[in-house]
């Protein structure tokens, strides 16, 4: 479903990507660890082409994105187009990032309504359905400051949903959470894993990334150091920097 192809991204002339080369297949689960300031994010962020890479292409579902080739070489989409491939990858980041002066079943209905030009009654009742997906039927009217970090991160999750997205990428979900809340936002993570839904997740939770996902991905300095089950990098991890990492973490 998604395929990185020799991916590199750079900063001022500090490259933070260094050739990642990733393969995500449909309904899979994949939990990337490694280390603060290894490039997990600016990963992440590439999928979406909210950052733009140096190097390397990413397609998913078999489309380039960010970029078509004519006459043999890529030429950057336009705004509309680029926004169009977004609303296939939902996105769900540590901040929530909800409106804050809209409600939480206005935040839901508000890409779908506004972007994808849906039927507003529709669109609310899916709103609706979503919110009791994630467990929050009776706070529909609620803005963001009345709701608690766990709550407001649902509300993000459902709003990602919305969209019918092919995969959904985490950055960090739980970790501005206080830890009385991380339980409820990692139980509709794993609900929607068993449903078939293809996610990437970065995460500092080892046991979830263990209980979750089908295979975890090291990365460190800009570059994925090794990937297997979790079983595999929990248990048998091949690379030093891997062990060093999760003898830190556990
Ligand atoms: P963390 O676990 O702390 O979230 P990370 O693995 O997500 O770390 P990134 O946020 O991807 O790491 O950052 C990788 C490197 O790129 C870091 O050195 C960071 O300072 C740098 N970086 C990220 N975004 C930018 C930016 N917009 N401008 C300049 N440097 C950046
Ligand atoms: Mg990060």
């Amino acid at each position: 479903l998604i395929q990185l192809r020799d991916v590199r991204k750079s900063f001022g002339g500090t490259e933070v990507l260094k050739g990642i080369d990733l393969t995500v297949e449909p309904g899979e689960v994949v939990a990337i660890l490694g280390p603060s300031g290894s490039g997990k994010s600016t990963l992440l962020r590439t999928i979406n082409h909210l950052e733009k890479v140096d190097g390397g292409t990413i397609a998913v579902d078999g489309e380039l994105v960010g970029y078509a080739v004519r006459g043999g070489r890529l030429h950057e989409l336009r705004e509309h187009e680029i926004l169009r491939q977004r609303t296939h990858i939902g996105m769900v980041f540590q901040n929530f990032n909800l409106f804050p002066h809209l409600t939480a079943l206005e935040n839901i209905v508000e890409a779908p309504v506004y972007a994808q030009k849906k039927d507003k009654a529709q669109a609310r009742e899916r709103g609706l359905e979503l919110l009791r997906r994630v467990g929050l039927e009776d706070r529909a009217d609620a803005y963001p400051r009345q709701l608690s970090g766990g709550q407001q991160q649902r509300v993000a999750i459902a709003r990602a949903l919305a969209l019918d997205p092919k995969v959904v990428l985490f950055d960090e979900p739980t970790s501005a959470l206080d830890p009385e809340l991380v339980g409820e936002v990692l139980d509709v993570i794993r609900a929607l894993a068993s449903s078939g839904t293809t996610l990437v997740i970065v995460t500092h939770e080892m046991g979830f990334a263990r209980d979750v996902a089908d295979r975890v991905v090291f990365m460190d300095e800009g570059r994925v150091v090794e990937q297997g089950t979790p079983t595999q990098i929990f248990g048998d991890p091949r690379h030093e920097r891997t062990r060093t990492f999760l003898s830190k973490v556990i």
